[in-house]
C-alpha cells in the first residue's frame, strides 16, 4: 500500500476515523515538538496497535526530510537535507559568541525571484515546502544536534511567497507546540507588499528584515526581477505601516558591491530613502553584508575595508548601519550562498 503523506492535518483526520480519544494528538504534538523521538516506532506512550497503525499509514519517520550531509564550518554548521520526493534543501546552524543557537531555515526548493546576486535564484523555482518541511528543519536540529534559541527564516526561496508560512510562524510560536517567543523569530523578504502586510497583522511581533540592497527602484529591477512586481514606494509604504504600528525596528539588509551599490548616487538614494520615513527613520536600521562569491558571477567578493568605508560614510548622513557578521563563507553557508547543489553520489536519492 502508498503510504500517505504525513501532515498535521492528515494526522488529526486519521485519529478521528480511528475514533481515538483527543489527547492521543495532544500527545503526538508533545512527541513531535518537545521529544526527541524521530520515529512512530519510539513513541511507547501510544498503545503498540496505534503505533503499528500509523507506521502503516505514514511510514515510520516522524519528519519529512533526512539528513544528508553535515558540513562544519568555524561557526556556523551547514545542514543538507533530502525531502521524500528527492528534493534537497539546506539549513545552517549558528552559534553566536554569546551563546545563542540559530538556525537559518529554507522556505522553497529553488526560488522564483532569481536575484542576480543569489546562488538559490539561480535554480529558479522548484515547489513550496510543505508545513512540516519547513518545521522539520528545525525539529531535526533541536531533537538531534541541540535546541535552538533563534530561527531566520531567511534560507533558500522567499518565505512570503511560499503560503504556508503564517501556519509555520503558528506551530513555532504556539504555547503547546515549538513554543518560541515570536521577537525571536526573524524572517526576511525581497518586498512582497502583501505578505508584509498580512504578516503586520497576524504577527507583529516577528522581526522583519527587508532585503533592499539597491536603493533605487531602476538598480533593483537590474539584480532583483520581483522589484517590477513590488516598487520601493509600496514597499517603504507597507514597511511604514508596520514600523507605526508597531514601533519595532525595521532592518534593511544591505549586500555590498563594490563600484555597484556603494557609489555616491546610491549613498543619495539611501538619504532620501532615509528623509522619507520622517518621524519613523529611528526605527530603520541597515545591516551591511559583504558580497559573497557565488559561481558563474562576475561580481568579486567584497572586501571588508569597503563595507567599514561605507558604513561611515553612511554614519555621515546619520544613517545607522551595523556590519553583519558573515558566518559561514568557507562551507558556502554565508547569505545568498545557499543551493543545494553537490556531487553527484549526493544528488537526488530516492
Ligand atoms: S536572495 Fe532570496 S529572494 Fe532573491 S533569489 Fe535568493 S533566496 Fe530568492
Amino acid at each position: 500500500m502508498q503510504l500517505q503523506r504525513f501532515s498535521f492535518n492528515a494526522l488529526k483526520d486519521f485519529l478521528k476515523q480511528q475514533n481515538e480519544p483527543i489527547f492521543r494528538y495532544k500527545q503526538l504534538q508533545q512527541a513531535l515538538f518537545r521529544e526527541p523521538h524521530l520515529t512512530f516506532h519510539e513513541l511507547t506512550t501510544l498503545p503498540l496497535p496505534l503505533r503499528e497503525k500509523l507506521i502503516s499509514v505514514f511510514g515510520d519517520d516522524l519528519l519529512p526530510l533526512r539528513l544528508l550531509r553535515v558540513q562544519k564550518g568555524m561557526q556556523a554548521s551547514k545542514y543538507l537535507f533530502a525531502l521524500q520526493d528527492g528534493e534537497r534543501i539546506e539549513s545552517v546552524y549558528m552559534q553566536f559568541q554569546e551563546g545563542l543557537k540559530s538556525l537559518c531555515i529554507s522556505t522553497q526548493v529553488g526560488c522564483a525571484c532569481r536575484c542576480a546576486f543569489c546562488a538559490t535564484g539561480k535554480i529558479g523555482i522548484q515547489r513550496n515546502l510543505t508545513v512540516e518541511e519547513i518545521l522539520g528543519q528545525v525539529l531535526y536540529v533541536s531533537k538531534t544536534v541541540t535546541p535552538i534559541d533563534r530561527i531566520t527564516i531567511m534560507g533558500m526561496g522567499e518565505a512570503l511567497l511560499n503560503p504556508h508560512i503564517f501556519e509555520v510562524i503558528h506551530h513555532f510560536t504556539a504555547t503547546d507546540e515549538f513554543q518560541l517567543s515570536p521577537y525571536k523569530l526573524s524572517i526576511s523578504t525581497v518586498g512582497i507588499v502583501p505578505g508584509i502586510r498580512k504578516l503586520t497583522q497576524l504577527y507583529p511581533q516577528v522581526t522583519l528584515t527587508f532585503s533592499l540592497h539597491f536603493p533605487s527602484q531602476t538598480l533593483r529591477e537590474q539584480w532583483m526581477p520581483t522589484a517590477q512586481h513590488h516598487r520601493l514606494e509600496d514597499i517603504f509604504e507597507a514597511l511604514d505601516e508596520r514600523a507605526k504600528l508597531t514601533n519595532r525596528k525595521i532592518y534593511l539588509a544591505y549586500m555590498v558591491m563594490d563600484g555597484i551599490n556603494n557609489r555616491l548616487q546610491d549613498l543619495e538614494a539611501l538619504k532620501s530613502i532615509f528623509e522619507a520615513r520622517g518621524p519613523l527613520r529611528h526605527l530603520y536600521h541597515v545591516n551591511l553584508i559583504p558580497f559573497h562569491p557565488i559561481p558563474h558571477s562576475k561580481v568579486q567578493e567584497t572586501h571588508k575595508s569597503v563595507v567599514l568605508r561605507f558604513q561611515k560614510q553612511l554614519k555621515q548622513h546619520r544613517i545607522v548601519a551595523t556590519v553583519r557578521q558573515s558566518f559561514g563563507k568557507s562551507i558556502q553557508a554565508a547569505c545568498g550562498q545557499l543551493s543545494a547543489a553537490y556531487p553527484v553520489h549526493l544528488q537526488k536519492s530516492s
